[in-house]
């Protein structure tokens, strides 16, 4: 069975009652194209639990708080098309921007307890964006499960609390963040990289790992797991650190001591790219 390539709601809803009525339980996962193995690994965890899986490709214009950032953003719907074959998924939706916010929309989804920190920080309406995208993409679909990575750990936070405050009848289930083999986040992003910015994008995540050592070795201090990762991302000139925090990982809100699971979490610059990451530290 080949991948459909479907633009309009009515096309979904009618693809996925289809295969409701067949018999299938629906996974959706959400994503703004220009997909890499990252966004391969939540298709193949739905694909392999048995379900019909929809990938949704819209590069959300409201999630954008910086129009050069939505201008530049990769779009290549064939190549996505052809990854998601490959990986087995039934149907991408591609909705249209008039598709999705047809004139005279006029809702908007906030969780802004989780949003006001990190990302939220220095975003302005991103999360309100994202959110509001994904109630829609959760409605049109009406999946029973919907795969997030946690790569973006802050957006997963926010759609799980979002999730439960409007009984919305969907499992959230997120997926480990898939890496280079030098440790560097997949994202759409890096291929906006430089050569020499590709050579030096990896601190960021070595840098992260070294204070999750820090942790492991015992330190239950956040100002001290910070020190030890600023410490080495600022030995490299070419990253400007946007933001570096300790995070419980439930919530992803800073802490003072650490005694639950954490994230450290970052968000820094390489030349006009942002690079974000973090990593889980169990204590
Ligand atoms: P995006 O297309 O960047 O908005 O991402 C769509 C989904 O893929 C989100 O749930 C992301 O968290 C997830 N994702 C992006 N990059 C990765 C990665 N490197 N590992 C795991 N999930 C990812």
């Amino acid at each position: 069975v080949s991948t459909q390539l479907l633009y309009t709601v009515e096309e979904v809803r009618s693809a996925v009652a289809k295969a409701r009525s067949a018999g299938r339980t629906i996974g959706c996962v959400p994503t703004m194209g220009a997909l890499h193995a990252g966004h391969g690994a939540l298709i193949d965890w739905s694909v392999e639990a048995g379900e019909f899986t929809v990938v949704t490709v819209f590069v959300n214009p409201i999630q954008f708080d910086r129009k050069e950032d939505y201008d530049a953003y990769a779009i290549s719907l064939p190549a996505d098309v052809d990854l998601c074959a490959a990986r087995g998924a039934a149907v991408v939706f591609a909705p249209s921007v008039e598709g999705m916010y047809p004139e005279g929309f006029a809702t908007a989804v906030e969780v802004p307890a989780l949003a006001q920190n990190l990302c939220g920080a220095f975003r302005p309406g991103h999360f309100r964006g994202v959110a509001t995208v994904v109630a829609k993409l959760l409605n049109i679909v009406q999946p029973q499960a919907a795969y997030f990575g946690e790569k973006d750990a802050q957006q997963l936070a926010i759609i799980r609390q979002m999730a439960a405050d409007l009984n919305l009848p969907v499992r959230i289930v997120s997926v480990p963040t898939g890496r280079e083999f030098d440790g560097l986040a997949l994202s759409s992003r890096n291929r906006r990289l430089s050569e020499a910015e590709r050579r030096i994008a990896p601190l960021l995540y070595q840098a992260l790992d070294a204070g999750r050592r820090k942790i492991g070795n015992g330190s239950r201090d956040p100002a001290e797991v910070q020190r030890v990762v600023l410490t080495i991302l600022e030995a490299e000139p070419a990253f400007r650190v946007e933001y570096l925090e300790v995070v419980d990982a439930r919530r992803m809100q800073a802490v003072e001591s650490i005694h639950e699971d954490v994230r450290i979490a970052a968000a820094a610059w390489l030349g006009s790219t942002r690079l974000i990451d973090n990593v889980l530290c169990r204590v």
